[in-house]
């Protein structure tokens, strides 16, 4: 508020001092000049400073201001150009301040100081404004108001920015960058229709860190959150512009690609090997590892039913040992996501 203050308090002095010139006024009036134009906007910063509450402290410093604005209306007897002016942008003021009412709540004090002012003048009453006094009202008049405008696109643009972010956020896992849930779930189901239309094919991969559980306990969540973000960081290395990925939940991922299954599967062992080399600062030594499942997708097949068929690919590749890439097919030929139920998620130990 303080440069808004000492700009709208300096400038308004122009027409008033203006004013007061023509009129011969006392000294008295010129001290209070000095005062509302130079001296207040430093009491009322010092006064915020002070405060253990600056909020409520800077509510009532714009009321104040207000109430100095209409003090300056009689005083000037009600010369018509400044005083209209000084009001109007006193109220303007407090609505460009965004608080709810503030305006409302400034008008008995404005009114109030009309009325004092009034009372010591003995209501003299001289509204009609000189040239010079025309003039002496540009520079607020121009000044101010632009600067108010500018502080205003400077908010919009602001609020611009935040919704944007907030957006972004919206749509990505706050750790990793990656997508959400909700948007890969979009684009999966869109690789998937492509796949049913014969556009392209379309290949899952389930990503999933070995034993995380151990390295988390063992070197901290931050470090935890360290490999997540490396791991990622790799994921989106490797897929390129093939495909989304997302952090499907704790410690795994998904990946909807746009490419065969052979593609996949280099792809999935591009990301094996990589994550296996990722080292990290906060725990050197730390050496990771992920186990990978790769399905693609066949013809007619939902999206609920081929992640279930990556699932089923990223448990054969834990149940071989962790550390590589599998496929739905077991050793003996089965493929138990051909067959497997597609249930609601459970909190079952075992699969
Ligand atoms: P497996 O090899 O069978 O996958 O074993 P695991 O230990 O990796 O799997 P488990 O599901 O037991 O552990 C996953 C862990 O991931 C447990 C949880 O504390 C951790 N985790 C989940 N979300 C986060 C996170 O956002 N940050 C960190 N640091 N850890 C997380
Ligand atoms: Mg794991």
């Amino acid at each position: 508020m303080y440069p808004f203050r000492i700009l709208g308090m300096a400038l308004s002095s122009l027409p008033v001092g203006v004013v007061l010139a023509q009129q011969q006024d006392s000294i008295a009036s010129w001290v209070l000049l000095l005062f509302t134009g130079l001296l207040w906007p430093q009491l009322a910063l010092w006064r915020s400073w002070r405060s253990r509450d600056p909020d409520r402290t800077e509510r009532q410093n714009l009321l104040i201001d207000s109430a100095i604005a209409g003090l300056w209306v009689p005083l000037m007897h009600f010369n018509l150009l400044p005083s209209a002016l000084i009001a109007t942008l006193a109220v303007v003021d407090k609505i460009n301040t965004g608080i709810r009412g503030l305006w409302l709540r400034s008008l008995p004090g404005m009114l109030g100081a009309i009325v004092l002012g009034g009372v010591l003048t003995g209501f003299a009453f001289a509204p009609a404004t000189s040239m010079p006094v025309i003039i002496a009202c540009m520079p607020i008049l121009l000044i101010h108001t632009v600067a108010v405008s500018l502080n205003g696109y400077r908010l919009v643009r602001r609020v611009h920015y935040q919704n944007q972010r907030l957006d972004e956020l919206s749509r990505t896992d706050p750790l990793t960058g990656l997508d959400n849930r909700r948007q890969w779930e979009e684009h999966a189901q869109r690789v998937l229709e492509r796949r049913h239309t014969g556009l392209g094919p379309a290949t899952l991969v389930m990503v999933d860190i070995d034993s995380f559980k151990a390295a988390n306990d063992g070197r901290g969540h931050a470090v935890g959150d360290d490999v997540l973000r490396g791991v990622a960081a790799v994921l989106r290395d490797c897929i390129g512009d093939h495909g989304h990925a997302v952090r499907y939940g704790g410690d795994e991922f998904a990946l909807a690609l746009e490419v065969d299954e052979p593609r996949a599967l280099a792809i999935a062992e591009s990301i094996r090997r990589q994550v296996g080399a990722l080292s990290f600062v906060a725990a050197p030594g730390l050496h990771c590892t992920v186990s990978l499942g790769v399905a693609t997708a066949s013809a007619g097949m939902s999206l609920r039913r081929w992640m279930v068929a990556a699932d089923t690919a990223l448990y054969n590749a834990k149940d071989a040992g962790r550390n590589r890439v599998a496929t739905p097919i077991r050793d003996d030929g089965a493929d138990p996501s051909a067959t497997a139920p597609v249930r609601d998620g459970t909190c079952e130990a075992a699969r």
